[in-house]
């Protein structure tokens, strides 16, 4: 999703008396040390509850097993913004075991689970739910079984930011309903193996009933519609390609639907728009740019990765969320100062980065943002060229934060950050990258190439760290773990000083966080670009220069701080 941070009103009490602190501390110009103290005693993680290991860790409970589908049906009664349903689990036994874990949110109540027409037992904590097998489950077999359930989901309290169902009516009084649930849980309204490492391989049927006179959107293709005697209508969609589990999506409502096709690189890609019936004119016309946005993440990304599963709008009661196949768009039809739409552009940029390259534990959902937000500067590119991009990197840059680490905890499903630093700040270690890399063609090319490299399977933020070492055959860790690791960027120390005999010395090093930081900077002598290559240790350099005035360091396409020395 987009940018914003959460704060509790407690916490923003104790910012404001921080930023008061920090002000004071950035005037007498002691920063650095004192702030992270500040910072690492404010935005402390953990300690971490039994019920965040249960949501975040992979267990042999739940490694034992790998889903291949998963077929959903849910009822959903608006008046009572009620749901009730089944989940059939397909599985794969990796490793043979009595015992596994699924998981669904407490308040949902589980009416039975359904094995061979066998009632399994099962035992609940927190929202992990605990089922245990009449014998063992051979390695190697594939079998099923259905969970029944039904209950009152968590109404979201600032979706899509913070997740759970959305019960609105439209402008006409007709019933809006959606769901986003990112780092809150699919398992807040399905059951599910609820970890980002399991996608089901093969896709999802996800079939929802609701009252006839409303549509159903959900993710993949619609497959078929069919109407009850009750007054209510199914609708059923089918994802063929592996989703993650917060892209699962349903949307209610008074909706039309409008479609067009584009001849991308792999052929015919299907594009459909449901929009509320009073906003149809305005949506064809907003979203007619949406063709040449897929084209430019085509050109520079590599293909849409879902032709199959189509690509697909859906106007939301919230702003916005990348739900693979069938976008949420809640942007009321604007475009921002650059003449696009930031929702369309953001959530699709998120099918190549998060839906077709997903992590496998939110500890590394900068892999999924900060390539996104990056893609955003991409999309200006190629419509308008490089130095309009470079304005608009400019825009995010102001948005940087620099209050807490953008790589997270593992295993805890880590949702705490306390700004939206893997955004800009991530979108700007990239743009950084690009700069160390100097060679456009090859910036592209890595690009690309990640787009083969990790696809299927989820991917750790860790491999594409050095994937990209690898791949640009420059030791690339001490950059990352200071982009990510820690949450100070780092400051360029100088002097420049005047010699005898006229020219000058330049001494240089990083102060830096990151062991062994190192990463060149360019510096502009008399209107003409150099190169150093700087490290945490003191260097020097002989300059000729006429005066001061002819040198500067660029800071407009790295994301560093510079401090003049006396
Ligand atoms: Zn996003």
């Amino acid at each position: 999703m987009g940018n914003f941070f959460l704060l509790s009103k407690k916490r923003k009490a104790v910012k404001r008396w921080v930023v008061g602190i920090w002000s004071y501390f950035v005037f007498i110009n002691i920063v650095i040390a004192q702030v992270s103290t500040i910072n690492d005693i404010l935005y402390q993680r953990g300690p971490f509850s039994r019920k965040d290991s249960l949501r975040g860790a992979l267990t042999l409970l739940r490694s034992c097993y790998d889903v291949l589908f998963y077929d959903l049906f849910v009822k959903v009664n608006i008046p009572e913004q009620s749901i009730s349903g089944s989940n059939t689990i397909i599985y794969k036994v990796i490793t043979e075991f009595e015992r596994i874990q699924i998981d669904l949110f407490s308040q949902l109540e589980i009416d039975s689970i359904l094995y061979h027409h066998q009632k399994l037992l099962f035992t609940r904590e927190h929202n992990a739910v605990f089922i245990q097998f009449p014998f063992s489950q051979v390695t190697g077999i594939i079998d099923t079984f259905t969970v029944y359930y039904h209950g009152k989901p968590n109404v979201a309290q600032n979706p899509p930011w913070q997740g759970g169902f959305i019960w609105e009516k439209d402008k006409n009084g007709r019933p809006w309903v959606g769901v986003a649930c990112q780092g809150h849980g699919a398992s807040s309204w399905w059951p599910l193996k609820d970890h980002l490492s399991d996608e089901p391989d093969n896709g999802m049927r996800i079939t929802i009933n609701v009252p006839q006179s409303l549509m159903c959107v959900s993710n993949g293709v619609l497959v078929g519609q069919e109407d009850y005697e009750d007054g209510t209508t199914s609708f059923e969609w089918r994802v063929h390609a592996p989703i993650n589990s917060y892209n699962v999506t349903l949307n209610i409502g008074d909706y039309v639907h409008f479609s067009d096709t584009l001849q991308g690189v792999l052929g015919i890609l299907h594009l459909d728009f449901y929009v509320l019936s009073y906003h149809l004119e305005k949506a064809k016309k907003h979203f007619a740019q949406v063709k040449p946005l897929l084209h430019c993440f085509e050109k520079y990304l590599g293909p849409y990765p879902f032709y199959e599963d189509g690509y697909a709008l859906v106007e939301t009661p919230y702003w916005g969320m990348e739900h693979q196949g069938a976008i949420a768009y809640g942007n009321e039809f604007k475009n921002n100062n650059f003449g696009f739409d930031f929702i369309i552009v953001h959530e699709s940029g998120h099918e190549w980065f998060g839906n077709h390259i997903s992590i496998g534990d939110n500890a590394d959902l900068w892999v999924h943002e900060a390539f996104t937000t990056y893609a955003e500067a991409i999309y200006v590119e190629c419509v308008h060229g490089k130095e309009k991009a470079l304005e608009y990197l400019q825009t995010q840059r102001k948005k940087i934060n620099n209050q807490a680490a953008i790589q997270g905890p593992y295993e805890v499903n880590f949702d705490a950050w306390p700004d939206a630093d893997m955004y800009y700040k991530g979108s700007w270690m990239l743009h950084t990258l690009r700069t160390i890399i100097a060679d456009d063609a090859l910036w592209w090319r890595a690009l690309r190439k990640m787009y083969d490299v990790f696809r299927g399977g989820n991917v750790k933020g860790q491999r594409v760290r050095l994937w990209f070492s690898q791949f640009f055959n420059i030791e690339l860790s001490s950059f990352f773990s200071q982009y990510l690791d820690f949450r100070e960027i780092p400051i360029l120390e100088y002097r420049l000083q005047k010699k005898a005999n006229g020219d000058y010395t330049f001494s240089f090093r990083f102060q830096a966080q990151a062991p062994n930081f190192q990463m060149p900077i360019d510096v502009l002598l008399n209107g003409e670009k150099k190169r150093f290559w700087a490290t945490t240790e003191w260097q020097a350099q002989n300059l000729s220069l006429t005066s001061e005035k002819d040198f500067t360091i660029d800071t407009e396409n790295y994301l560093i701080l510079t401090q003049k020395l006396k």
